[in-house]
């Protein structure tokens, strides 16, 4: 609530740093705040937001221009009476017309004259507009749009131009990730084949120190591999179709489970499954388990020790449901829908901690729209999450 012990806010419109301070340092010492943004679109919103005694633009800031940022905020219902006057350094014929036919109630010349701006602002608080001939109005008016929808039209062509290279770079970013994952592939296979010798005794008898360094070292080849998969995988999605087959959800959650019971005992976690048997469906079985890896990792690396999680399958009249709930860290309401973006991670130390490059949700996301389904969350910080997967029945 504005009492009258609180300074009148005077919001400046300008961007450049030296008459900020001019304008700043003339108006604190008569009584008044001055409020500051550094071009029309911050000035738009701080005024969108606020109730200003008197607005003071400049005309040629960046972004949208003085002419503009007064059409906007006459616009907006609660500054229709308030006094918007325009500061510049056009003293070209017109100038000041053109500033009142969009709106302000007066024109102030550059430079400014810090002795006179606290008078010439308290004649604008107290009233004074100063007036245009109608006729005028009307016709600069007209100038005044055909500028603005050109100014538009140009702004338009220049957005199409930047996402025309965005969706490039794209494109191109998109082909990097899948040859940088197929090169990646191979060496790791490799990798792979010679830890699984060494581990099998193949290559002679190890010690138990040299069984154990084996074991981290093709753990963390696991993690990496899973990673690759997920960033080939989100490549070849986007460009393949499914292959279908007739597949047991039971068995694939079953299969998921397997694959990560060494990671949920070592963070001591208890998974539970909860999977009656139900009626096969037709789905692409290496996407669909590769989603279910997806969810059940994530519930494993983001519970702290000792925590649970449960996977439970569920049968309706036209959907099947697969829910995978975990006590862990759980996810701010803000990142919900992020968290599905390629490559976003939440910033908690948490998740800085925990290994990953943002790729899961988003590949889980595209497999089960894929088969018609949706995905959805629900989570709760520090108590956990649930991540339901629901796919039609045919
Ligand atoms: P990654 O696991 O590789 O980081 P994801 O796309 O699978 O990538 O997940 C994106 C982010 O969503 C994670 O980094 C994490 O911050 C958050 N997240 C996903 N699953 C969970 C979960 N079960 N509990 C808490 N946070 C999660």
């Amino acid at each position: 609530m504005t009492t009258s012990d609180e300074p009148p806010v005077i919001l400046y419109i300008e961007d450049n740093p030296d008459n900020q301070r001019l304008v700043v340092r003339a108006l604190r010492n008569r009584g008044y705040h001055v409020a500051l943004a550094d071009d029309g679109m911050s000035g738009i919103s701080a005024a969108r937001d606020s109730q200003p005694a008197l607005i003071l633009v400049d005309i040629n800031i960046p972004g949208l221009d003085g002419y503009e940022v007064t059409t906007r905020l006459r616009s907006m219902p609660h500054l229709q009476h308030t006094p918007i006057v325009a500061l510049t350094a056009d003293v070209s014929p017109g100038a000041r017309e053109r500033v009142l036919a969009v709106g302000c109630n007066g024109y102030l010349s550059k430079p400014i004259n810090p002795r006179q701006l606290p008078e010439q602002i308290a004649s604008y608080l107290n009233g004074k507009h100063e007036q245009l001939a109608a006729a005028i109005e009307t016709d600069l008016l007209r100038q005044h749009h055909s500028r603005t929808v050109e100014r538009l039209e140009h702004r338009v062509r220049e957005l199409q131009a930047a996402n025309a290279d965005l969706q490039e770079l794209d494109e191109m970013k998109n082909q990097f990730l899948a040859s940088l994952s197929h090169e990646l592939r191979t060496p790791l296979a490799v990798v792979q084949g010679y830890l699984d010798m060494l581990n099998t005794g193949t290559l002679g008898d190890l010690s138990e120190p040299q069984r154990e360094a084996i074991q981290v070292a093709r753990r963390n080849l696991n993690t990496l591999g899973s990673q690759v998969n997920n960033l080939l995988y989100l490549q070849e999605l986007r460009s393949s179709e499914l292959t279908y087959e007739t597949a047991d959800l039971c068995d694939l959650i079953a299969g998921a489970a397997a694959d990560l019971r060494a990671a949920a005992d070592r963070a001591d976690i208890t998974v539970t499954l909860d999977t009656p048997r139900i009626a096969p469906l037709n789905l692409d079985g290496g996407a669909m388990s590769l989603a279910l890896y997806n969810l059940l990792d994530n519930a494993i690396k983001f519970t702290p020790r000792g925590g649970s999680v449960t996977v439970a399958l569920a049968q309706h009249a036209e959907h099947v449901s697969i829910s995978v709930s975990d006590t862990g860290v759980g996810i701010p309401r803000e990142a919900l829908n992020r968290i599905f973006q390629p490559f976003y991670r939440l910033a908690t130390p948490y998740t800085t901690d925990t290994p990953g490059n943002g790729i899961g949700l988003a590949l889980v996301q595209h497999i089960v729209e894929a088969h018609h389904g949706h995905i959805t969350v629900q989570s709760i910080p520090a108590q956990g999450s649930t991540f339901t997967i629901t796919l039609p029945r045919p």
